[in-house]
């Protein structure tokens, strides 16, 4: 059996130093003790034979055990044979050579010994023989006297007492060093992997009792017998062996397999894993884009409102805290941003949007902040001020470098900013309401055509009652609370009724009547003027059918009904118009539509082409507020109208040769050289009258006709047929005819 062929090439425990050494020492004495008391004398010309087929024999007779390294061989039997017919000391030396032999054997085959390792089996071969002698001699006395004249209980006891002692030392070094090296009690190991080999030991010791007896007794029959029985264990135990190698090697290759299994999964899993860092990188990756995102504008990469929130937020609990350390929050916004956007194009607007951003970056300190809410709408908190001029101050300083042209696209582009300011006080619960009164001051500051205004508590109030006014204008309709006011347009030659503007009124159940003026813009702003304006054009339209039908003469009588600029964007709205005419039945040619100057002048391309639609319509159209909303000529001419309504403001306070009669006397010139009806609004006095009828104008509206009416007194107005003939004393047709050329002549100077 061999012990230890390669049991050192690990690191060595101290222990296992000292155990090594201990038993090389032991070993080292032993070999010592049999070379000096060799007997030579007993060592006859058998010995190297013996010695020559003891080396054959464990040469081919060795079966490696399955799973472990060591391997089954008769050289037990030789140095059993060794013992017993020449004594301890040359069992022992044999013992050494054998050993020294079986390692460089195995040495050949390619299995490394280290010299130690050598040295140690060499030493455990020599102490387990001594021991054997030792014990042998202690117990059964001599063993070649056994063997020569010894009883066969004596040999049989004496061959027990080899084996088991043989047996016992080998096996317990083996368990002890392995047990140290694995951790493992001895006791287990020994079980584990020496117990086998008792079978050896046996084998060897009967085959060497055999081999012994037969020599001794010289009986080649025995010898014989004893070979082949030798031979047929041999064989039968090498077969077994060779079943057990088979099993485990099936059971190595199937622990391989799994064991490579394992390793696949685990490298699957350390794959599943990376990908799930690389999983929760990105996810950690873009939940941070997502906060930048959530908290920051996309085109200037300032701050959005919500974190400009936040930021007031926090500021305002620090003020509460510290009331001495005042803040202002800046609402500003850009003028004529949307033309701009609308003639330059968007891609400028964007990058105008961007210069004005890094402009105000570079105005700010370190602990103030820009951000961008929407479109040209930008806020400033200032952080640590004294008081409110400071906020002024650096408003304006805001305002002079927005006014700097931009360079864009290599051409310059000019803008400024309405600014409106909140100071931090004590009264602010919420971050958001600091905003919203810079906000409502920018709107007042951009109402007033003011650069930069301070909020005060005014402002929020009319806000407030703007805000109610909104809400209480959307259940008016619901609430039926408006109503349509009717005021008559007059024939200024004949002095007769020709139609009525149609006028809205609200009654609100608390404020009583309230002037379209205040709620007509409210209702702009919210889109609620598309639902009142087709209202009101339903109510007057079927009105005017009725009063048509009331007499024969009424049947040129004409309404009129105010269209808001905001309803043009109302890509509906012709259709909606349709559906109105066709609803009430009325004829086309009655309905007149008037429509401010200024909505058709903001914007005069889409405008036209939009009017002329609705001329399509078969209805007539008419500019309203003619005079105030800075016509371009070029343009008048190519809007499909039927009539200007001259502004009441220049009739208002025309007297011969004042500016705005001359106004009047132009418009009506235009109108005449453009092929328009010219109506006058506001016409509240006789001479107002009579100059209008002087310079040619034909129609006429104004209190001094009546004031916008009910429906019933207008209906009382319309069956008053007579009703203003004697408003002019000189009313009759001669005189008229003859005002008519004068102006006619005033027009042509
Ligand atoms: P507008 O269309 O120019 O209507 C004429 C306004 O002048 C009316 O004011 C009328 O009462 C007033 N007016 C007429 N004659 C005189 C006069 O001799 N002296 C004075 N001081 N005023 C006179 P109202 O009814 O207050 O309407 C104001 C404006 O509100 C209207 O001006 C029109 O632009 C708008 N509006 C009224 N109803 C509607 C509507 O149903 N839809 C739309 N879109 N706007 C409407
Ligand atoms: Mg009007
Ligand atoms: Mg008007």
């Amino acid at each position: 059996m061999r012990r230890f062929p390669n049991c050192f090439v690990t690191r060595k425990e101290k222990i296992l130093e000292i155990l090594l050494w201990t038993t090389v020492s032991l070993g080292a004495v032993s070999c010592a003790f049999a070379i000096i008391n060799l007997p030579v004398s007993s060592i006859d010309v058998t010995f190297p034979f013996f010695t020559m087929a003891a080396i054959a024999v464990t040469t081919f007779l060795q079966i490696q055990l399955p799973r472990t390294k060591m391997h089954f061989t008769i050289s037990d039997s030789v140095i059993f044979v060794a013992l017993m017919l020449y004594g301890g000391e040359v069992g022992i030396l044999i013992a050494i050579v054998e050993s020294i032999y079986t390692s460089f054997k195995l040495k050949r085959k390619g299995v490394t010994i280290m010299p130690r390792t050598l040295l140690l089996n060499c030493a455990i071969a020599a102490i387990a023989t001594q021991a054997t002698v030792l014990v042998a001699r202690g117990t059964i006395g001599g063993i070649q006297a056994t063997v020569d004249s010894g009883t066969p209980t004596d040999f049989v006891t004496m061959m027990s007492v080899l084996v088991a002692t043989q047996f016992m030392v080998n096996s317990l070094f083996v368990a002890v060093f392995a047990a140290i090296r694995s951790d493992k009690p001895i006791w287990k190991v020994w079980y584990e992997y020496c117990l086998n080999a008792l079978l050896m030991f046996l084998t060897g010791g009967f085959l060497a009792a055999v081999v012994v007896k037969a020599l001794h007794n010289l009986e080649p029959v025995l010898i014989g017998v004893a070979f082949v029985v030798a031979v047929v264990v041999f064989l039968t135990y090498k077969r077994h062996i060779e079943e057990l190698r088979l099993t485990a090697d099936q059971a190595d290759t199937a622990e391989r397999q799994r064991a490579e299994q394992a390793e696949r999964h685990i490298e699957e899993l350390q794959h599943y894993i990376r990908e799930q860092e690389r999983t929760s990188e990105e996810l950690r990756e873009s939940r941070e884009r997502y906060r930048h995102a959530a908290f920051h504008d996309g085109l200037t990469n300032l701050p959005n409102r919500n974190l400009f929130i936040e930021t007031l937020k926090f500021l305002l609990e620090k003020y509460k805290r510290t009331p001495n350390r005042k803040f202002a929050v800046l609402s500003l916004d850009l003028n004529r941003f949307k033309t701009i956007n609308e003639s330059l194009g968007h891609s400028v607007g964007d990058r105008l949007i961007s210069h004005v951003a890094k402009r105000l970056s570079s105005l700010v300190r370190e602990n103030d902040l820009v951000a961008r809410f929407s479109g040209d709408s930008f806020g400033v908190i200032l952080n640590n001020i004294q008081m409110a001029d400071d906020a002024v101050q650096f408003a304006r300083l805001i305002q002079r470098h927005i006014q700097k042209p931009f360079t864009i696209a290599g051409r310059q582009v000019f803008t400024d900013a309405s600014i409106g300011i909140s100071i931090c006080n004590s009264n602010y619960e919420e971050a958001e309401d600091i905003l919203r009164d810079a906000d409502i001051a920018m709107y007042h500051a951009k109402d007033k055509t003011k650069e930069c205004i301070v909020f005060d508590q005014a402002m929020h109030t009319r806000a407030m009652t703007l805000l109610q006014l909104e809400t209480d204008l959307r259940c008016a309709i619901d609430r039926d609370e408006l109503s349509v006011y009717y005021q008559p347009i007059v024939d200024l030659a004949t002095m007769k009724l020709i139609g009525f503007e149609a006028l809205m009124r609200w009654n609100h159940p608390q404020r009583g009547i309230i002037p379209p003026n205040e709620f007509i813009p409210v209702a702009e702003e919210t889109g609620l003027i598309v639902p009142m304006t087709l209202w009101i054009l339903q109510r007057s339209c079927s009105q005017m059918v009725e009063w048509q039908q009331r007499a024969p003469d009424n049947a040129s009588l004409m309404i009129s009904v105010n269209l808001s600029g905001k309803h043009f964007a109302h890509s509906d709205i012709v259709e909606q118009i349709r559906r109105v005419l066709l609803e009430t039945n009325i004829k086309a040619s009655s309905v007149k539509l008037e429509i401010t100057e200024s909505a058709v002048m903001e914007n005069a391309e889409t405008a036209i082409a939009l009017l002329k639609n609705l001329r399509s319509l078969g209805l007539q159209l008419s500019i309203d507020d003619f005079g105030t909303g800075y016509s371009s000529l070029s343009y008048l001419h190519r809007f499909p109208i039927d009539m200007l309504k001259v502004d009441r403001s220049f009739v208002g306070t025309m007297e011969d040769g004042t500016e705005n009669g001359e106004i009047v006397r132009t418009v009506i010139a235009l109108g005449k050289t453009l092929g328009l009806s010219i109506v006058a609004e506001g016409i509240e006095t006789i001479h107002q009258l009579h100059q209008l009828r002087i310079l040619g104008c034909e129609y006429g509206q104004g209190y001094l006709f009546s004031r916008p009416v009910p429906v019933e007194e207008a209906t009382v107005i319309l069956d008053d047929k007579s009703r203003w003939q004697n408003i002019i004393p000189d009313n009759n047709p001669a005189v008229v005819a003859q005002n008519r050329e004068f102006s006619r002549l005033r027009l042509a100077k």
